[in-house]
């Protein structure tokens, strides 16, 4: 990575602002329901806090659209934050202003306290300069390492870089790190699997990784508008008629770059989406006209896992079918189990799939999960992030 991180600057006796990403699911009643990225922002916490820095974490919660709305207080984060660190992590009454300036004035080494969500204010996501500074005001340094909002231009991401040295915290570091090697500089056989819903979402993914990657398998929703532009049946499969061409095209590009492209070959086809229909499984026949397709079949399941076994490198966004129902999840869960049982570098982009390998259980099984849905497929694009691209360089 050629920007600086914490480990390339001095924080000894500095008040270091750092922004993470602590937008936690949680239930109706607020309690936290998957604390992974609270405890994903420890390693530069301490790592600040050993070095006899004090600490000053900035986060947004939710979508309280620039208005203070006590849903979206970070209170059950502080709350949490305190019992990972074992120590009171008080919650600030906002994120600028008086109070808050002269608490983290008298912060000392070894002290940690939470800003207030900073979408409390519509200044955050309007990028406004002001803010940025008074956000930049208390503090000395600014740490960013909150990747699953690096895709953003806001205040708390880029505006305060703008202000004070910034460098990257120790997950962003690791984040680019292995994304970053597997895209330049990837070990071989390099596979990459796409799936989900929409092939609009992925355009930019297959357009980059079709110059990077020795295979790529598609799954999922996305794999229909690419079935039928080579004269499938699909039934009443999700299909993007507007892109039929572009799949076409996308199909006799990765033939004339060499890149092995693998597509569903058998299917679960089903009467309704929900699992409350019928289903079976179809395969060259194609899916009827009344039907859609909601997994890959268990034949496709098998080819796509022999594909990855092979691999040195796997890259993984999206699942291969409604997984959210078990019945249509089988497919999701054979790439899944692929992974884990690969020896390869393997890398599964945040979002549904990382969803689905944490609801699996199966996360610490693969090399890196990461944390942002957006932000890592902004990444798999090959396009700059503002939140990274702001701080300095080595
Ligand atoms: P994405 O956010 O684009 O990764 O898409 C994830 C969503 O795609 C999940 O909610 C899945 O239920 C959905 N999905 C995956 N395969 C299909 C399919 N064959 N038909 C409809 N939706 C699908």
């Amino acid at each position: 990575m050629n920007k600086k991180t914490v480990r390339d600057i001095d924080v000894k006796g500095k008040r270091v602002l750092v922004r993470a990403d602590f937008n936690v699911p949680q239930d109706k009643s607020g309690q936290i329901t998957d604390d992974r990225r609270i405890r994903e922002a420890l390693p530069t916490i301490k790592y600040l806090l050993e070095k006899g820095a004090s600490v000053v974490l900035a986060s947004h919660l939710g979508r309280p659209n620039g208005v203070r709305n006590e849903k979206f207080t970070l209170m059950p984060v502080a709350e949490r934050l305190s019992e990972l660190l074992g120590f009171h992590v008080p919650l600030l009454s906002d994120c600028v202003g008086p109070e808050v300036d002269a608490h983290v004035r008298a912060m000392k080494p070894g002290e940690v306290a939470l800003l207030e969500n900073v979408r409390f204010h519509k200044e955050e996501e309007a990028n406004d300069t002001v803010f940025a500074k008074e956000l930049a005001s208390t503090a000395d340094i600014f740490v960013m390492d909150a990747f699953g909002t690096a895709h953003r231009a806001h205040a708390s991401t880029e505006g305060v870089a703008r202000h004070i040295p910034a460098v990257a915290g120790l997950l962003v570091e690791k984040e680019l790190r292995i994304m970053g090697d597997a895209l330049s500089n990837p070990k071989r056989p390099f596979v990459a699997v796409l799936g989900g819903a929409k092939v609009k979402d992925k355009i930019a993914v297959v357009e980059n990784l079709l110059g990077k990657v020795d295979t790529l398998i598609i799954g999922g929703g996305m794999a229909y508008t690419f079935l039928r532009s080579e004269g499938y049946p699909t039934g009443g499969s999700l299909l993007d008629s507007e892109r039929l061409d572009y799949c076409k095209d996308i199909i006799l590009a990765a033939k004339a770059k060499g890149v092995k492209l693998l597509l569903p070959m058998d299917h679960v086809a089903a009467t309704s989406l929900d699992g409350n229909g019928t289903s079976r499984i179809v395969d060259g026949e194609g899916i009827p006209q009344d039907m859609i397709g909601v997994d890959i079949g268990p034949q496709t399941g098998k080819a796509f896992a022999e594909e990855i076994k092979t691999a040195k490198t796997v890259v993984w966004n999206g699942p291969m079918g409604v997984f959210e129902v078990p019945e249509y999840s089988k497919g999701t869960l054979a790439i899944a189990n692929a992974l884990v049982e690969s020896s390869a570098v393997t890398i599964v982009g945040g979002g549904d799939s990382a969803a689905a390998i944490e609801k699996l259980g199966l996360a610490d099984k693969v090399t890196h999960v990461s944390t942002g849905g957006g932000a890592s497929l902004e990444f798999l694009e090959g396009k700059v992030l503002p939140g990274i691209d702001a701080l300095q360089d080595l």
